[in-house]
């Protein structure tokens, strides 16, 4: 193929995209551009210079982050001769955006060291408006922002260049070589979580710690603490309460989380809430010492599905049940073919339909038309793996049983993939050098993945500055090998 002739698919294509696209000196190209520019690092990589004059190398641009907050985490940058530090990177198209987005008050953005902006304009720019450092990049591109458009667009995933130091070995290893890797990074998972349960449990008892670790992983990474304060005044708050509404209206409670006024806007909700406070104003008093202000709770950035109330309500069913442990002893008994795993123990904590929650996602969101579930399969499979297997196990392992131990460990390994998250998306592309999610082939390779960004990649940088997994990748190849 003469790749210099005439391409007519690429002058079709850019004829097509010159109604709209982008033209040099024209237009202010839109934010996700200068993100794919930054990431890609489509710039004169040599001699840069910040607005305020001073000389910046990029040994890392970082990692775009897909959970809000600034665009891109743990960038290496070296400013002047000094060393080399670590921080976020945040693109906006002027500088002012540090300030008119509220950046500035913003926390998650206290780890801002550089502003990268289209261009630097006329006004002059206060202390208090800017963050540290601005880089403008309309003059640095290392092609005619339209070229970059064109191709950037289809660009998606980190580039070759900016992979882990351990991606080309993990690569040369075979699929049983990296499937050994992996299992041995999740035992290690496994075990500490075990025992970290198993600590507990000699201070509060089997069921207790149970408990506490099931409410736990209903506060996903956000609402852990305040979660697990709730289980641990479990038997204060959860004497006298029978149905699974006085549950519900305790823990609404004593988690802090009813609110004082009514919607004025959702019936279906005033009424909820009315009918709470109706509990909830007789024992209060008597709850006041193991009641939790609102503000330990996270509120931003959670799916509606993980309001932490809709999730107490969950809780309340499991409790109102009474039979929830006993059940999941018998699952243990029981033999269970790999395929019917997840769905045997969805069974377990699923619960019948909630008047309220089944069709609200939130005190002020209108009536679901369906409704949904309280708890979805993707949430079982993180309450297998992170809880209820750990702690079968480990107290098959302190009865001394170990076929149940070896059953139980069977089912971990064969437990089908969980929900993909950003932590393994970024860790699949730096590692592995595939965003294919089908490379991790159930949720244990998952989890032992993320063991080693645990491990590793949290202990170093993302230049992978003093890494010592490549070697241990490298010891396991000549180790098979001989
Ligand atoms: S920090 Fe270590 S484990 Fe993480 S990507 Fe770099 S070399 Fe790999």
């Amino acid at each position: 193929m003469n790749m210099r002739a005439e391409n007519f698919y690429a002058v079709w294509r850019e004829r097509c995209r010159a109604v709209n696209g982008l033209r040099d000196g024209d237009s202010v190209p839109p934010e996700k551009l200068l993100q794919a520019v930054w990431q890609h690092q489509r710039i004169l990589r040599g001699g840069l210079k910040t607005a305020d004059g001073r000389s910046v190398r990029v040994l890392h641009p970082g990692f775009i982050s897909v959970e809000g907050g600034p665009d891109f985490r743990g960038a290496v940058l070296q400013f002047e001769n000094e060393k080399p530090i670590s921080g976020d990177v945040e693109i906006d198209l002027q500088p002012s955006g540090w300030h008119a987005h509220g950046h500035d008050k913003n926390p998650s953005f206290k780890n801002v060291v550089l502003h990268v902006v289209w261009e630097e304009v006329q006004s002059p720019r206060s202390k208090a408006q800017s963050p540290p450092v601005v880089l403008p990049l309309k003059k640095i591109l290392d092609a005619p922002i339209a070229e970059l458009e064109l191709a950037l667009e289809n660009e998606s995933g980190l580039p070759e260049k900016l992979r882990g130091k351990c991606s080309a070995p993990l690569r040369e290893l075979s699929e049983p070589q990296l499937t050994e890797l992996l299992q041995a990074a999740v035992k290690v998972r496994f075990q500490n979580k075990a025992n970290a349960i198993l600590a507990r449990a000699k201070n509060c008892g089997w069921e207790q710690v149970l408990w506490e670790n099931l409410f736990r992983a209903l506060g996903y990474k956000n609402n852990i603490w305040p979660m697990q304060n709730l289980a641990e005044t479990k038997s204060r708050w959860s004497r006298g309460a029978n149905s699974a509404f006085e549950i519900q209206a305790r823990l609404l409670g004593v988690s802090g989380l009813l609110p004082d006024d009514l919607t004025r806007a959702q019936k279906c909700s005033d009424t909820f809430l009315r009918r709470a406070w109706d509990f909830w104003w007789r024992d209060r008093d008597e709850f006041e010492t193991c009641t939790l202000p609102r503000a330990v709770w996270k509120f931003h950035g959670l799916r509606p599905a993980n309001n932490p109330q809709r999730r107490l309500a969950l809780a309340a069913h499991w409790l109102a049940s009474g039979n929830l442990i006993s059940k999941i002893e018998d699952w243990c008994a029981a033999e269970i073919p790999d395929k019917k795993l997840l769905a045997s123990l969805h069974e377990i904590f699923q619960v019948e339909r909630d008047e309220f929650w089944s069709w609200h996602w939130t005190f002020k969101s209108a009536r679901m038309i369906k409704p949904q579930p309280l708890l979805g399969e993707a949430r079982v499979t993180d309450l297998a793996v992170n809880v209820v297997l750990p702690w079968l196990w480990i107290r098959a392992r302190e009865g001394g049983n170990e076929k149940l131990q070896r059953e139980i460990e069977r089912r971990f390994f064969a437990w089908p993939v969980a929900e993909d998250n950003s932590v393994l998306k970024l860790a699949r592309q730096r590692l592995l050098g595939t965003s294919s999610a089908r490379v991790l082939k159930g949720a244990a390779q998952q989890q032992g993945l993320m063991q080693i960004v645990r491990d590793f990649c949290e202990h170093s940088n993302a230049i992978c500055a003093d890494c010592r997994f490549p070697e241990l990748v490298q010891c396991l190849k000549s180790k098979t090998q001989s």
